[in-house]
């Protein structure tokens, strides 16, 4: 016999997270599963920018860059990073975006390891990190690209076996699509053994799946804040480097941001050292005030805890989703094993997108990824287990009675 309701009411009510819930604003009458597309607003948020707004930047104007720390925005809001990613002070800055960091990042490893001419990246990536290095290719030098499937695979004992024309190996640590995760030590390891240097993008981890960038040796990584950070639409992204490395870093679109005395203003380029090394231009300084206030949260929350409550809110949505809809042609296209899959679930089906809608239009909100991907992002800070149960229900409903194939829903809107 399934899983009851008020089962899921008593898992709620044992839950060490549950308090968290309260510190954001959730929609009346939605049950939100895209918090690995955008983060839910942290309800401190509001405030915290209209005081960047009014305060420091209507009362303090050039003052603030000073008084309000904006010009040291991007460091100190990777140091309050850091520890959610198992990097240390001073390895992190957050500012651009994840494609443009894709493309500091891999082009300063590719300086770093010249003579070899290979860049490996995975066709399954979020589409934008290969533009990014098939730009970087392309203005930077003769490289071939090869894809990380020519090497090995994730299932196999052996891994994977780069070679050494490798110069980086750029991976995603969860899937955008399936939520597949991969083994950063084991990966990072194979990387290194052949001499190559790897970047791992935590788009979709960062926040949600405990990480230990040090801990496994990892070179450089990227990643988002606006996805389970819950930094808002279009807060800027990370950059960490590991500290061996800070040294060799030559990145590719050096600003004042990094020179070595700024303000000295000298006509020639001169890096400064660290990790700031990576920064390029002015930071978009009311985008971090979202940032600011998620992070407030996240320094009351054990990871740990996240990542179980992710697990079970994860499994306890397979199994309850499969029990109600194995029938309609759903098929899981996220990994069965907890520990290969981040915090999402994602379903096939060749009518997904017209799915999608369907439950949006009940209150369901999760999100399409061509081709045929239903894709359901659950964050544990804000969401509960009768959200999932009652989500299963709806979708339960909507495969039974067949209402996805209403017209309306057929039709692609700009943004799936
Ligand atoms: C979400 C995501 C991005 C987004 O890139 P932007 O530059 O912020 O538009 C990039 N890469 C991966 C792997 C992602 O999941």
């Amino acid at each position: 016999m399934s899983l009851t309701r008020a089962r899921c009411e008593a898992l709620d009510a044992a839950d060490p997270l549950a308090g968290l819930r309260d510190e954001f604003v959730l929609p009346h009458g939605m049950i939100y599963l895209t918090g690995n597309s955008l983060g839910a607003l942290p309800k401190a948020a509001s405030a915290r920018i209209t005081h960047m707004v009014e305060e420091e930047w209507g009362q303090g104007l050039t003052k603030s860059w000073n008084d309000a720390g904006w010009f040291v925005l991007p460091r100190t809001m990777g140091n309050r990073i850091a520890p959610l990613i198992g990097a240390g002070q001073g390895e992190v800055v957050v500012a651009d975006t994840t494609s443009v960091n894709v493309f500091k990042v891999v082009v300063a490893a590719m300086r770093m390891r010249p003579g070899r001419k290979t860049v490996v990246i995975d066709r399954t990536n979020f589409p934008t990190d290969n533009y990014m290095v098939e730009g970087a290719v392309a203005a930077f030098g003769t490289y071939k690209l090869r894809d990380l499937s020519e090497y090995g695979s994730a299932d196999s004992a052996a891994g994977f076996a780069f070679d050494d024309d490798v110069a980086v190996v750029l991976v995603s640590e969860v899937d955008y699509r399936t939520g597949r995760r991969y083994d950063m030590d084991a990966l990072t390891e194979r990387a290194h053994a052949s001499g190559a240097l790897i970047v791992w993008d935590l788009c979709h981890s960062a926040g949600v799946v405990p990480i230990d960038l040090n801990g496994c040796d990892a070179d450089f990584a990227v990643g988002c804040t606006y996805k389970y950070l819950n930094g808002g639409p279009g807060s800027p992204a990370f950059i960490f480097a590991a500290t061996r490395h800070h040294d060799a870093v030559d990145q590719p679109l050096p600003g004042w941001y990094s020179h070595a005395e700024p303000f000295a203003m000298e006509p020639g380029y001169r890096p400064t050292g660290g990790i700031v090394r990576f920064l390029t231009s002015t930071p978009h300084v009311i985008s971090y005030g979202g940032l600011a206030a998620s992070l407030d949260i996240f320094d009351k929350v054990d990871l740990a805890e996240v990542r179980a409550k992710s697990v079970a809110l994860t499994s306890l949505f397979i199994d309850l989703v499969e029990e109600r809809c194995a029938q309609y042609g759903l098929s899981l296209a996220s990994p069965r094993a907890p520990s290969d899959r981040g915090s999402q679930v994602s379903f096939r089906h060749e009518n997904a997108y017209a799915i999608t809608r369907a439950l949006s239009a009940r209150g369901v909100q999760g999100d399409f990824r061509a081709p045929d991907i239903a894709r359901f992002g659950l964050a544990p800070l804000y969401l509960r287990h009768v959200d999932v149960y009652d989500a299963a229900e709806i979708l339960g409903d909507i495969m039974s009675t067949g209402t996805w194939q209403s017209p309306e829903y057929q039709a692609r809107l700009t943004v799936t």
